[in-house]
This record gives structure tokens, C-alpha cells and sequence, in this order.
């Protein structure tokens, strides 16, 4: 997972901003912190300050413990400790890794493998690669390919246990947990009695119920950021989650070819061109995991994920170098354009 720390010098922003017209017992605020490679945005709407503050810090609070769970930069984080007893017995491991873990198994297989938290060194050598602008040499590649395959990570939800099958086996949450832990936000800020809120980590967003007097919290989804790219889509999303993959943030390119930091785990390679899949699902943790499924399968097998998945939609962008490429299934509408007043957030 990309968890390189961002060194912030003021860690927690309260933005007051002003009384919702029609509830002006409700306040807009909002707070970021540096968590996961990325800044985390939360907004909501609450009472008061005092109200607000122990909230996001309640949330803030989670998503630093989940970072400490997940991480792969740590070589504390329990995520990391599990990969040392590689090829060992089973681990039991706590409540939190089992639930993404198990949810990360779900998706690979209905994603025929496609989205693989096992894919670790596969990304621990491309990482390299972009770093110092050469390719994997194919005999490393065959080397991490042989220990990638979500097959080989056992779990048993009766015990609570993980296991690793090959010695040098590696896991990487970086495609889905920043929309576990923006999920798992929100949880929280609603224990603390704020369900109206927003929670922004990248391109990961979780939306509560909407702000006050509102159909929907705004989102604008990005398209591909070329100079004739096609308008960055609007959305109005509430109780649901929408979350972009793409290699807008991270990619390097090597030999006039431009690779992301997407790897195709039956293949080893890192994907080449340049696509933004949006994928709009009940909570964030299906949308993270599910757009970075989807960034690898391609238009087509892409689209089928998708259908079978109840309720979640999806907009993909695909740049093919003789023109953008488009499709999308049951995308929302952009709403009127006189709700675009104000941005609430944004999906890359
Ligand atoms: P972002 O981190 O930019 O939001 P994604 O959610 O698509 O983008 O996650 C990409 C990250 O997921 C990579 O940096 C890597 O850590 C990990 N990853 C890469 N390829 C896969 C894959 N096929 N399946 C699961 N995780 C992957
Ligand atoms: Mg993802």
C-alpha cells in the first residue's frame, strides 16, 4: 500500500463555514490530515465546534490505527508481521485486517483474479522501476509472479486466521484500503451522532446522508487530464461511495512508455496507456477495490464486473492514443446545473 508519510506542518484544519441555510442548527466544518500516501478530508455538519472536533478526531483517530494495521512502509504494522510468517502455520490476526482481507479474497474472485492483495512483489519491483526509470529484469518478474495468486492466502473466519502459503509472499492494500478505512470514518463520526458527512482520501470518497437542505453531496469525478479531455463529470451521491483509479497520481514513463502503478497480477506487467474507472458502490471499500478490478480487466470484462455487482456503476475513460474511449453503466446523470454552486469533493 502507499503509505509514504506526508510531512504536514499543521495537522488538523477547522474550517467553519458558515450555517446551512434551511438547518441552521447544522454547521459546515471540515478537517484534513495527512494519513496513507494521501491527504484525508472530512466534511460534515454539526452543532457545533466542540461537537465537530471530537468527532473528526474520533475518525482521524481510526483511520491512523487502520494505517498502523495496514501499512506496508511499517515493517511494524500487523499487516507486515503477518508476511513474515510466510509459508508458516496460521496467524490469527485482529478483527480489522480479517474484514479487508476477507473482503479482498471476495472481490478477487469475482474479478477472476483481477484485483489480488497478494500482487505485493509484484508492486515492490515496479515501485522500483519507476523509481529508477528501468524495467524489471523478466527473471525477477517470473521470480515475484510465482508467489502471486490469491490462492495461496488462506483464510478461516471461524479461527481468525490468515496464512500465507509460499515463503517471500507479500500483501498490498494499497487498492482498497483507503476506502476501508474512509468506510470505517464514517462509522465512527456516526457513533459520535454526525451522519452527514463526507470523507475524502484521493480519489476514495464515502458520502453520508446529504448536507442540509441538499439531494446529494457534489462530486466532481475526473477525466483523463489531457488538454482536449473530455468535461470532468458531476455527481450528487449520498449514503454511497465513488472512488477513481487511474495513473494520474502514479506513473513513471520508461522507454516513451507510460506505466502505472496498476499491475496485472496474472501477467506481471505494470498497465500501460492511460484510463480513469470511476465505480460508484454502496460503501468505499467495494468502490476502491472494485475500480482498481476494473482498471485491469479492461472495457469489456470491466463492464461484466460491474453488472454483477447490485447497485454499484461505473464510468471509464481510456485513452487509447487515437482518441478517448468512453462507456458507462448507470453512471448518474450530472445533476441541474444550478446545484454545481459549490464543490464538496473531488474523485481525482
Ligand atoms: P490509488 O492508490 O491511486 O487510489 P488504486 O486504488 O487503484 O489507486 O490502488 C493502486 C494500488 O493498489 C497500487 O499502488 C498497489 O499498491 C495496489 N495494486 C496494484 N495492482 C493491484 C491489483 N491488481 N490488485 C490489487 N491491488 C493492486
Ligand atoms: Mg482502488
Amino acid at each position: 500500500m502507499n503509505l509514504k508519510p506526508i510531512i504536514a506542518a499543521g495537522l488538523v484544519l477547522a474550517v467553519p463555514l458558515g450555517v446551512a441555510s434551511r438547518a441552521p442548527q447544522l454547521s459546515r466544518f471540515e478537517f484534513s490530515e495527512p494519513h496513507m500516501g494521501t491527504i484525508f478530508r472530512i466534511v460534515l455538519y454539526a452543532p457545533d465546534e466542540a461537537a465537530a472536533l471530537d468527532a473528526s478526531a474520533a475518525a482521524f483517530g481510526r483511520i491512523t490505527a487502520l494505517d498502523d494495521t495496514m501499512s506496508d512502509y511499517n515493517p511494524q504494522s500487523e499487516l507486515m508481521l503477518l508476511c513474515g510468517h510466510a509459508a508458516g502455520p496460521p496467524v490469527v490476526i485482529s478483527r480489522e485486517l480479517f474484514r479487508v482481507l476477507e473482503k479482498s479474497q471476495e472481490v478477487a474472485e469475482k474479478s477472476s483474479g483481477a484485483f489480488d492483495v497478494t500482487v505485493g512483489p509484484l508492486v515492490q519491483l515496479w515501485r522500483r522501476a519507476r523509481r529508477q526509470h528501468e524495467l524489471p529484469d523478466p527473471e525477477s518478474l517470473a521470480r515475484a509472479l510465482r508467489l502471486v495468486g490469491h490462492e495461496k492466502l488462506r483464510l478461516n473466519s471461524r479461527a481468525r486466521t490468515a496464512q500465507l502459503l509460499k515463503p517471500g509472499m507479500q500483501l498490498d492494500l494499497g487498492g482498497i484500503g483507503k476506502g476501508y478505512a474512509a468506510d470505517e470514518a464514517l462509522v465512527v463520526l456516526k457513533r459520535h451522532g454526525i451522519g452527514c458527512a463526507l470523507i475524502a482520501a484521493g480519489g476514495d470518497i464515502v458520502a453520508g446522508s446529504p448536507p442540509p437542505s441538499k439531494a446529494g453531496w457534489r462530486i466532481s469525478v475526473a477525466s483523463l487530464e489531457t488538454p482536449e479531455k473530455s468535461p470532468t463529470r458531476f455527481i450528487s451521491l449520498h449514503d454511497a461511495a465513488v472512488s477513481t483509479s487511474g495513473d494520474a497520481e502514479q506513473h513513471a514513463r520508461i522507454g516513451g512508455v507510460r506505466y502505472s502503478h496498476i499491475i496485472n497480477p496474472k501477467t506481471g506487467a505494470a498497465l500501460t496507456g492511460r484510463s480513469s474507472v470511476s465505480v460508484i458502490a454502496s460503501d468505499g471499500t467495494t468502490a476502491d477495490s472494485l475500480a482498481t478490478a476494473v482498471s485491469v480487466l479492461g472495457r469489456e470484462r470491466g463492464l461484466d464486473l460491474i453488472k454483477s455487482v447490485p447497485g454499484a456503476s461505473l464510468l471509464f475513460v481510456q485513452d487509447t492514443g487515437q482518441g478517448v474511449n468512453m462507456v458507462e453503466w448507470q453512471f448518474p446523470p450530472a445533476p441541474a446545473s444550478r446545484q454545481l454552486e459549490l464543490e464538496d469533493s473531488k474523485s481525482r
